[in-house]
């Protein structure tokens, strides 16, 4: 973890508000204490042991979305990403949660780190079986096909890559890392991607799971060190992996942490061998929350985007709101999500898109389910990599 106090992060407030407006449940519900500097407030108070972290302070924190929009708008640097990870892992040690929250929690920690298992329950998804409207809607073909374990560069190699397949991602978003791979390639990446790897941590990280989040990063870097990049096609999991410096506190964390790429930023970085072909269509592109305010990274996919011959592409309101999908905030807290997604939805669709970009699986779920709600379930929805190669 990083070196810094709680108490030196937290004294970082000095409760001017800028943040306010950022922050989406304090867009939705305009309570303090749903705001950022509001939870600063009450992780102060049980920090200096005024307020125990059950009750009043729990709701708050869990309807925090960790969507991180809080860190760029604040003027004074507060590292609130840090802040909640704690927080969450104090609530978890001192205030477990209830029985449905920690069911959810049991089955979805079982199942990512164990892609094999969730592939293996995953087949009647494939033939429509679905046990919430969230659920995904996978291909056969995505179940079973996964990227090689190593893709020659086309032409000249000019850099070596590996590639995190995900747990989520590689299960039910096959096609995307294979259009990951072969856009990297057509770019001229030797891409790797080692079978020995697993579960990054980043879901456990945002659970408050720490010790889990640490034994998984030590094992993401065994299984992905030794190339010039590390690319991730989840923005979740390249922002915690990101983080890994901060995380284990070692020089080889910090040293894997800056070879990480979301694969946006890479593919922005290199031209492509051949033009793609002419395809003219609106696109919206969707941020992900841990891509644009966690990692920073906005230009990079509106770029590679604008740059497709044919292509327009389209802001919409509120771009940078959270969709309400944040890891398992969809699961937990379904009408704050509900709301979250709707809007979104609204947006995209007042911008009359023929396709809607996103580096996130869980941002495609979320949207995929508010747009079947508003009667748009042909909207397709695809990551930026799926439109180069397409
Ligand atoms: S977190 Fe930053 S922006 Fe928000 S109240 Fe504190 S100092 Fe101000
Ligand atoms: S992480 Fe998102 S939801 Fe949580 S306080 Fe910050 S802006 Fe609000």
């Amino acid at each position: 973890m990083s070196e810094q106090s709680s108490r030196e992060l937290l004294d970082a407030c000095v409760h001017c508000g800028f943040c306010l407006p950022a922050c989406p449940t304090y867009r939705l519900w305009g309570e303090e204490m749903d705001s950022p500097r509001g939870r600063i407030q009450l992780m102060d108070m049980v920090e200096r042991g005024e307020a125990p972290v059950a009750g009043a302070v729990a709701t708050h924190l869990d309807r925090c979305l960790g969507c991180l929009a809080c860190v760029p708008a604040c003027p004074s640097g507060v590292r609130y990403d840090l802040l909640i990870e704690r927080a969450r892992s104090t609530r978890r040690a001192q205030a477990p949660r209830g029985p449905r929250a920690r069911a959810v929690d049991a089955a979805l920690f079982a199942l990512v780190s164990r892609p094999r298992l969730l592939r293996a329950l995953s087949w009647p998804l494939v033939i429509g079986i679905r046990p919430s409207a969230l659920a995904p809607r996978p291909s056969a073909r995505d179940l079973r096909a996964a990227p090689p374990d190593h893709t020659r560069a086309r032409g000249e190699p000019r850099m070596s890559v590996a590639l995190l397949a995900g747990c989520v991602q590689r299960v039910y978003f096959g096609r995307v890392n294979r259009a990951a791979v072969r856009a990297l390639a057509d770019r001229g990446c030797e891409v790797a991607v080692p079978p020995a790897q697993g579960c990054c941590g980043a879901l456990h990280l945002h659970a408050g799971r720490d010790r889990e989040a640490r034994r998984l990063a030590e094992a993401t870097i065994a299984a992905l060190d030794g190339h010039d990049r590390v690319v991730v096609t989840a923005a979740g999991c390249g922002s915690a992996m990101k983080g890994y410096g901060d995380l284990l506190g070692t020089e080889r964390a910090a040293t894997f942490a800056a070879r990480v790429r979301d694969v946006t930023e890479l593919l922005a970085e290199l031209p492509p061998a051949a033009p793609p072909q002419s395809r003219p269509r609106r696109i919206v592109y969707q941020d992900a929350c841990h891509l644009l305010h966690g990692q920073g990274v906005r230009d990079q996919p509106r770029e590679l985007l604008r740059a497709l011959p044919g292509a327009e592409l389209i802001e919409i309101e509120d771009a940078g709101l959270c969709c309400g999908s944040a890891g398992t905030y969809n699961l937990l807290q379904p009408e704050a999500a509900r709301e979250l997604g709707d809007r979104k939805a609204r947006a995209i669709l007042a911008a009359r898109p023929d396709v809607v970009a996103t580096a996130n699986p869980g941002c495609a779920l979320q949207l995929a389910a508010a747009l079947r709600r508003m009667g748009r379930a042909d909207l397709p929805i695809v990551h930026p990599a799926e439109l180069l190669v397409m």
